[in-house]
């Protein structure tokens, strides 16, 4: 199975992610655990570049190179763990780009949906988790923890919008993307989590 974690910045995704790959480890099953951009030697190579370059990117160029980058990571992580069985959780993935380069940046639809089509075909995430914040949550948490995240470059709006473009998502893929509220204390979006998964997992 193929499982995406999605959210603005300081959505708490990576905790979450350690935690769910726990829970499918203790199940006795053998998880990759990877992201976006990220995940390959050649992907990881232009998630330096995105991060380092994305204030004077423009915003083609930017989705154009995330579309490359998980082509790659199709290639050479996510279908090849998959054949042989394995599960798969990704610290975002295609949703990232609606919201981000979509929403966020405003690089039109129909575009994203055309390089879509060209790089996964009809293959998708089994399960989709969105943790929903608002921007301001999302931003006093980073500031708390991280220095080079998105905050330091877009404004809180940007982030809104990044959010709604989720929101969108979720809308329109109700069946694949469970909708999680992450401006809960941790405890009862870990309690929340568990119980998404579990009724996954028993399916
Ligand atoms: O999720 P993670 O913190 O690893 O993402 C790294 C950065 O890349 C974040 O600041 C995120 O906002 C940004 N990003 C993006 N577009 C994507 C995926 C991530 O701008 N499609």
């Amino acid at each position: 199975k193929f499982i995406t974690f999605e959210g603005i910045d300081g959505a708490g995704k990576s905790t979450h992610l350690a935690w769910l790959t726990k829970f499918l480890q203790n199940r006795g099953l053998t998880v990759v655990v990877t992201r976006e951009p990220g995940g390959t030697v050649l992907g990881e190579r232009l998630r330096e570049l995105l991060l380092d370059q994305r204030q004077t990117m423009h915003a083609e160029t930017e989705t154009l190179l995330m579309f490359a980058a998980r082509r790659e990571h199709l290639d050479k992580v996510i279908l090849p763990a998959l054949a042989r069985g394995d599960w798969v959780v990704s610290d975002r993935y295609m949703d990232a780009s609606f919201a981000y380069q979509g929403a966020g940046r405003g690089v039109p639809l129909r575009k994203l949906a055309l390089l879509e089509e060209w790089v996964q075909g009809i293959f998708s995430p089994d399960l989709t988790l969105y943790f929903d914040l608002p921007a301001e949550i999302g931003k006093a948490r980073v500031q708390s923890i991280k220095t080079a995240d998105r905050f330091e470059v877009e404004s809180d709006q940007f982030f809104e919008h990044v959010r709604r473009g989720y929101l969108q998502r979720a809308q329109q893929f109700q069946q694949r993307i469970s909708v999680i509220d992450a401006s809960l204390p941790i405890e009862q979006v870990k309690q929340n989590l568990m119980e998404l998964i579990e009724a996954f997992y028993r399916q």
